[in-house]
């Protein structure tokens, strides 16, 4: 993280405290990293006060912590992933609306493959969201014995109607369908999940029709706390074309220095410890520690992995790393809400441009 007064621009008053507090932890870490982190993590007063003991710093410490009057525990400010999905989608309703007037309602079909219950549930939550937004949603199921072929006729016969201004086939399909064959079927100018190779590539040289809903809701929560990306050290942990690749274009777009991480990546936490914006899109239940987060950093938790017991958690160990970061969103109710409602605003888009609504 900058130091405030090298932001160019100006934080909104309500992270501001948030933001010095993050920068004068980080100025004791420089001092004593290893106090900071341990005080950081460690998981009763009772700990700390042992970890204080052994420091040799611990006058220093102490002194600047009351000095600066920061708390001895960073506690990071929460993106409500909720809350502003639910502003996007007031706002996507509005839009549809509008459509409506002039012309149609936007229209988007969900094709499902197979009777996958995670797919299921992704599936109903789309539409349903759809719904709510004034969007006409229709959902096409077919069974798990559905041949490649057949499926390529829905979409074609989808790419054709006019009243369809977003396809998405939910992911993943059935060993014998070729996904591949499938996305690149999809008319690109109706490609609302960004898959599509056209849309890809043009997400590398900077003029997308179309932004993959994951990558491009943790943009829209970075730029709800008006984090600082030009110039930040952005690391992303995992690489899938869906989520890790696309998230590492945009973040280059908006001048970070980007490093991708993958399975193959040695000593990951050396890389992930030098990012103040850390994206974890791995599919390991709390992978990312608190010990593998620069004190002050931003974490966007994409994860969502189901535990034996039942519950859903991220790839990052929120309790722990809640204590290191600056900010962190949580898993539920972090990036997943704003993929859906990203998948509305992309859906929105192509029926502006079909029905030739100008947005600016
Ligand atoms: P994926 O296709 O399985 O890709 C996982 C990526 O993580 C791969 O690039 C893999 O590396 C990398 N990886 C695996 N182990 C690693 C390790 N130890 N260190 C560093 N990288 C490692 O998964 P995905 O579709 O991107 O999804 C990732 C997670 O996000 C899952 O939990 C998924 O459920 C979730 N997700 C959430 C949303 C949402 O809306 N919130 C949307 C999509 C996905 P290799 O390339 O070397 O295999």
């Amino acid at each position: 993280m900058q130091a405030l007064s090298q932001l160019s621009y100006s934080p909104p008053a309500s992270v501001q405290p948030r933001l010095r507090q993050a920068q004068k932890y980080i100025q004791i870490g420089k001092k004593c990293p290893i106090l900071a982190q341990v005080w950081a993590n460690a998981p009763s007063p009772h700990g700390r006060a042992i970890t204080l003991r052994k420091c040799r710093f611990r006058h220093w410490f102490l002194s600047s912590a009351f000095a600066n009057k920061i708390p001895l525990i960073m506690t990071a400010a929460l993106i409500d992933g909720l809350a502003l999905a639910k502003t996007i989608r007031v706002q996507a309703a509005q839009r549809a609306a509008i459509c409506a007037s002039k012309g149609r309602p936007p229209g988007l079909t969900v094709v499902l493959v197979g009777s996958n219950p995670a797919s299921q549930v992704y599936v109903r939550n789309k539409v349903k969201a759809c719904e709510e937004a004034g969007i006409r949603s229709t959902l096409i199921e077919r069974p798990e014995s559905l041949t490649e072929s057949e499926l390529l006729e829905i979409i074609h016969g989808l790419n054709q109607d006019p009243a369809v201004d977003g396809i998405l086939v939910q992911l993943p399909l059935p060993k014998h369908i070729d996904s591949h064959q499938v996305i690149e079927a999809i008319a690109a100018d109706k490609d609302v999940d960004g898959f599509h190779i056209s849309n890809a590539g043009a997400l590398m040289t900077g003029r997308p029709l179309f932004q993959p809903c994951t990558p491009y809701g943790v943009m829209k929560m970075l730029e709800s706390i008006d984090a600082p990306i030009w110039g930040a050290n952005a690391v992303i942990c995992g690489a899938s074309n869906i989520v890790g690749k696309p998230m590492a274009m945009m973040l280059l777009a908006k001048g970070a220095t980007v490093t991708l991480c993958n399975s193959k990546t040695r000593a990951l936490e050396e890389h992930t410890r030098r990012a103040d914006i850390l994206v974890a899109a791995i599919g390991r239940p709390q992978m990312i520690k608190a010990d593998m987060v620069k004190p002050g950093a931003i974490v966007i938790d994409v994860g969502i992995n189901r535990l034996a017991t039942g519950k859903l958690a991220g790839d990052v160990d929120f309790e722990s790393v809640r204590r290191v970061a600056g900010a962190i969103t949580p898993v539920p109710g972090g990036v997943g809400p704003m993929t859906i409602a990203m998948l509305l605003i992309n859906t929105l888009e192509s029926a502006e441009r079909r029905l030739h609504i100008s947005n600016s």
